[in-house]
């Protein structure tokens, strides 16, 4: 790969800091632009180093894409709060983030003519009325609920990007993200694998919000990032779902979590979340045929993975207690 310039908002959160070391990886310039409300500079800590990698602690929403370098050859926009309980504390940033923000890096992409790639999420599909989503299915969102905020934003950012590659012929793509997890997610960020991982560590009950009947599928970031890297060069521009099929209960989650730590945590009820989808699970077909991807990664050795990266993070050394 010839030496390209990469723009990624959102480089230092939890996928995006994955896609700055892919490129980083590959020789590219970096400049990763993040704010900083759910990324981290522990995420980063190991670019700051490297002369390719330039930082900039800024709201995307403020960018002036005049401001930047006008040859950079792919423009990645992550930015955004993605844990619900992230998105409910910052529901104007959500907003903002995947409408102005989406708006910004796409002229960003356009003075450079630059490939853009914009992370949409299987949140746009709602609480959804079929078992397994496509590409093609609508989604069933409730456009005013406390979800809205990240669902909505989602969906006008997809329009947005869609308007920029009709209009302009600028060379988008839109990735459908699936429930994703691994090293680098806070601890504490709200989402089911990281509390479960929290709760088993610091040996309270895992909390299960409603019966626990509901399904996600959880992918790999590693999987992921992957799909991401693979569509970005494809001259493909509706929507793809990246995601693993494997379909689980969040009952099962918990008790996949037990079994790795040998233990039996209990279980904390806690009233359904509003809105919360009962079902998700990806059609990857898309995926598989466009970019002969699928995850490799199973569930189980996925959660290894994570929980080792908690525990060697986040444990006082030699008191078993966690920071
Ligand atoms: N969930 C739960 N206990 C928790 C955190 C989440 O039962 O401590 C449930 C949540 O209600 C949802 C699922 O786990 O049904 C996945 O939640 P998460 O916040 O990880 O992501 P979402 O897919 O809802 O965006």
């Amino acid at each position: 790969m010839e030496k390209k310039k990469v723009f990624i908002s959102g480089g230092a959160g939890f996928i995006g800091s994955f896609l700055c070391g892919h490129y980083l990886g590959k020789g590219c310039d970096v400049w990763c632009m993040d704010n900083l409300i759910t990324g981290s500079m522990n995420n980063i800590s190991a670019h700051l180093d490297n002369p390719g990698f330039h930082f900039l602690k800024e709201d995307v929403v403020c960018l002036d894409p005049e401001k930047l370098p006008g040859d950079f050859g792919y423009v990645f926009h992550l930015a955004s709060p993605a844990s619900p309980p992230d998105y409910f504390m910052y529901p104007m940033e959500t907003l903002r983030v995947n409408s102005q923000g989406t708006e910004k890096c796409l002229m960003l992409a356009l003075r450079c003519k630059a490939k853009f790639l914009y992370t949409s999420t299987s949140e746009v599909y709602g609480d959804p009325l079929i078992p397994v989503q496509n590409e093609e299915y609508w989604g069933n969102v409730n456009p005013i609920g406390v979800r809205s905020v990240y669902d909505e934003g989602k969906r006008y950012g997809e329009a947005v990007v869609m308007a920029y590659n009709r209009k302009y012929g600028l060379d988008t793509h839109l990735v459908r993200i699936f429930n994703t997890y691994g090293p680098r997610m806070r601890l504490k960020d709200g989402r089911v694998v990281p509390n479960f991982i929290y709760q088993a560590l610091s040996g309270r009950p895992f909390t299960i919000y409603g019966d626990g009947m509901q399904t996600r599928s959880f992918c790999y970031v590693e999987d992921l990032l992957k799909g991401l890297t693979l569509l970005v060069e494809k001259d493909y521009h509706f929507p793809v779902n990246l995601g693993n099929p494997g379909e689980f209960t969040i009952m099962e989650l918990a008790g996949l979590v037990d079994k790795i730590f040998g233990r039996k945590s209990g279980i904390k009820h806690m009233p359904a979340l509003e809105d919360d989808p009962k079902r998700r699970k990806p059609d990857i077909s898309r995926a598989k045929h466009l970019l002969g991807w699928q995850p490799e990664i199973p569930l189980e050795e996925g959660l290894r993975r994570t929980i080792d990266y908690f525990m060697a993070g986040f444990m006082k050394p030699g008191s078993g207690e966690i920071t």
